[in-house]
């Protein structure tokens, strides 16, 4: 499945902000940093649609692009940036405690890690949330243009293992300099919905 169209539709705080509609969607999710916005520029062949942070940590809101008049991607904030207060780290749990647990519509989340480091406690956590709520994850590694074939190898393992990655969800590499890794992924995100 190729992207042929995509469009922002809105930005939500609340639940009774999200776009109303019975389509399916599948939610990005990752640390500060992490290349979420690259990511889905990358995939939907769009420069600015997703905007490349300046200032890690600073988007408190829950995007949504409606790609090929068919599905949602909804970009929800990155999570684990240094200089954030521990009140607002709370905030942003409920915040997207209240997207997980209020949306039928999502279908699958696509948790980004950078292919460099061993996943966070952040990481982990968010991880174990999204099984709880009982949704499919696809577990993406970003900017592995920057590791060598051994590096790859070795960042494939820590990074199963640290996760626990369990055997219904995937595990990709990504690099949004390469678009290596691009069609694996719109392969999965799509697969429910042709
Ligand atoms: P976000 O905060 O998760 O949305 O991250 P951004 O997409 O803004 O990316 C953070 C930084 O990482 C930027 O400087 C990007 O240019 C860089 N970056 C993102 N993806 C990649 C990638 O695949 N490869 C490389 N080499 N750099 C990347």
């Amino acid at each position: 499945m190729e992207v042929k169209q995509s469009e922002f539709v809105k930005s939500a705080v609340t639940p009774n902000q999200y776009v109303e509609h019975d389509s399916i969607e599948v939610a990005f999710v990752g640390r500060s940093n992490v290349g979420k916005s690259s990511l889905i520029n990358s995939i939907t062949n769009r420069r600015k649609l997703a905007k490349v942070s300046g200032t890690p940590g600073r988007t408190r809101l829950i995007n949504f692009f409606l790609i090929n008049n068919l599905i949602y991607f909804v970009d929800l904030p990155g999570y684990g940036y240094a200089k954030v207060s521990k009140v607002e780290k709370a905030k942003w749990g409920q915040f997207i405690e209240s997207y997980l647990i209020n949306r039928p519509q999502l279908k699958k989340v696509i948790l980004l890690v950078d292919s460099r480091h061993k996943p966070t406690g952040d990481d982990i956590m968010m991880y174990e949330w999204i099984k709880h709520y009982g949704y499919k994850v696809v577990v993406v590694a970003t900017k592995s243009d920057k590791l060598t074939k051994n590096e790859l190898a070795k960042s494939n393992k820590l990074i199963r293992e640290t996760l626990n990655i369990k055997d219904e969800d995937n595990f990709l590499f990504y690099s949004s300099v390469t678009k290596k890794g691009r069609e694996d992924l719109l392969n999965l995100i799509f697969e429910d919905n042709q």
